[in-house]
């Protein structure tokens, strides 16, 4: 898969010093097989590679992550690039109601995604209205009206004539229209909201198996008859390659604002993903991630890079480390690093600010692979155990910090009473400092990076 074949070449990264250009040459090689592998369209895996390798023997040098951890960095920056940079919000109407127009093939997951939308948007506190524009199959509507009760939403349909089973809909003179037109229904739907005040409408549309012109003018039809603020194009993961043509023809027949992707709990690894977003620059918005209603995502670029590179959050702790960094102070570790002095409380002081500056250390923490056995202690770990250590540093002199093995029982009694912490909290803090300095020592033979948590793997 793409994100087995990214993480051996990342494997193959760990551990080196410096990058030749060679390296990066083979790296991406090794990337753009993985794309390829992918049913990622061939255009864009050459913009893809083109901007990696750019970056990556550019003069980019990051004092906080080694060379291959700065590849990881670029790989996935461009990816996020790629795949729309920031979640792209709802558009919502200034006047409601806003009306979302959905479109894509037949089978694709109009329906059900309509459902989902509805679900989402009425958690929220909307109030969606589903309008039923699909009249070429006699079940579809009967499907969106089965898929509306599932999410506890109403929904227009033509046959019914009715709005949530009350309300009757009457042929009011649109003279050549009829309950058969799906332009008039979904007119007729998007009236019904406005008297109604439903604040979101979803028309859900009618598709073919193939590109068909007569289905796309008829979504061209709707979408010039009620002007949606969204045309939302849902498109199987699953398709491959055939995704880049399909979606460039929805755009050409209807054009759209959004993409959604649906059956991405299938086997498919992004490629469609990264094909249609970067072929057409249009966002993907959500995610449809099985049959069930609750089945909806929000698209968030970042975490479907990460997805596809399959590195759990690591990316985000490197992120966060590189953000907490301080340069100076990665300047001096690194010559103590080097000149094998041994790690003091000062030293242990600014690890500490540097880890508060990365934020919630319980979820920066639960981020790292491998941290599976700590679960529970996380559970049980509370911040405010932070600034007692912290204190109790304080309360050490500068010769205690650089000599910790000094510091003897009357010293440990003195600490603690300046601290306001017992002595066996003083213990346990010395012993646990003990541990880090062992740790520092393991990393100095393993060349780690010092200040930076090691690479899993
Ligand atoms: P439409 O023709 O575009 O309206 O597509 P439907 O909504 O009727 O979906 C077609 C089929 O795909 C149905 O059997 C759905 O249950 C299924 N389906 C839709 N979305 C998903 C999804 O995200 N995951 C999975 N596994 N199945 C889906
Ligand atoms: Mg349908």
């Amino acid at each position: 898969s793409l994100s087995d074949r990214l993480t051996a070449t990342f494997q193959n990264l760990r551990g080196k010093g410096r990058l030749s250009e060679s390296d990066v040459n083979a790296t991406v090689r090794d990337i753009r097989m993985a794309l390829l592998d992918a049913d990622v369209a061939l255009p864009v895996v050459k913009e893809f590679t083109r901007g990696v390798r750019e970056r990556a023997l550019g003069s980019e040098v990051s004092q906080a992550l080694n060379p291959g951890q700065q590849v990881v960095k670029i790989v996935n920056d461009e990816l996020v690039k790629i795949l729309g940079g920031e979640t792209r919000q709802l558009q919502l109407a200034k006047n409601p109601p806003t009306v979302i127009l959905l479109a894509g093939l037949q089978g694709s997951g109009k329906t059900t995604f309509a459902g989902k939308l509805a679900k989402l948007l009425k958690d929220q506190g909307h109030y969606p209205l589903l309008v039923a524009a699909d009249l070429q199959r006699p079940n579809a509507v009967t499907q969106l009206e089965v898929v509306a009760d599932r999410a506890g939403v109403v929904c227009f349909a033509p046959e019914q004539g009715n709005v949530g089973g009350h309300d009757a809909v009457t042929d009011s003179g649109e003279g050549t229209h009829s309950f058969g037109d799906p332009v008039w229904v979904a007119k007729a739907g998007v009236g019904q909201a406005k008297v109604r005040g439903y604040d979101v409408v979803i028309v859900d549309t009618a598709g073919r198996l193939a590109v068909d012109e007569n289905l796309m003018q008829q979504a061209r039809n709707i979408r010039d008859e009620i002007q949606p603020d969204e045309v939302l194009f849902v498109i199987d993961a699953m398709i491959g390659q055939a995704a880049v043509d399909t979606a460039l023809a929805f755009q050409d027949g209807v054009d759209f604002t959004g993409v959604v992707l649906s059956k991405l709990d299938g086997d498919a690894r992004g490629g469609a993903a990264l094909s249609v977003a970067s072929v057409t620059g249009r966002p993907i918005m959500y995610a449809s991630i099985g049959e069930q209603t609750k089945d909806i995502e929000v698209f968030h670029p970042d975490r479907m890079a990460s997805r596809i590179l399959d590195m759990g959050d690591v990316l985000t702790l490197i992120e966060q480390a590189e953000k907490a960094f301080d340069q100076r102070q990665a300047a001096e570790m690194q010559r103590k690093f080097l000149a094998d002095e041994d790690f003091t409380f000062h030293d242990f002081l600014e690890q500490m600010s540097a880890i508060k500056k990365m934020g919630n250390l319980k979820s920066l923490l639960q981020m790292m692979p491998g941290m599976g056995q700590m679960k529970e202690q996380l559970a049980n770990f509370d911040e405010r155990e932070f600034d007692r250590v912290e204190a109790m540093v304080r309360s050490m002199t500068p010769f205690e910090r650089t000599h910790p093995k000094q510091i003897n029982g009357s010293r440990r009694s003195r600490i603690a009473k300046g601290s306001g912490v017992t002595v066996s909290e003083v213990n346990q803090l010395l012993e646990r400092f003990q541990g880090a300095q062992k740790m520092m020592r393991q990393m100095r033979k393993g060349g780690g990076m010092p200040g930076m948590p090691p690479m899993p793997g």
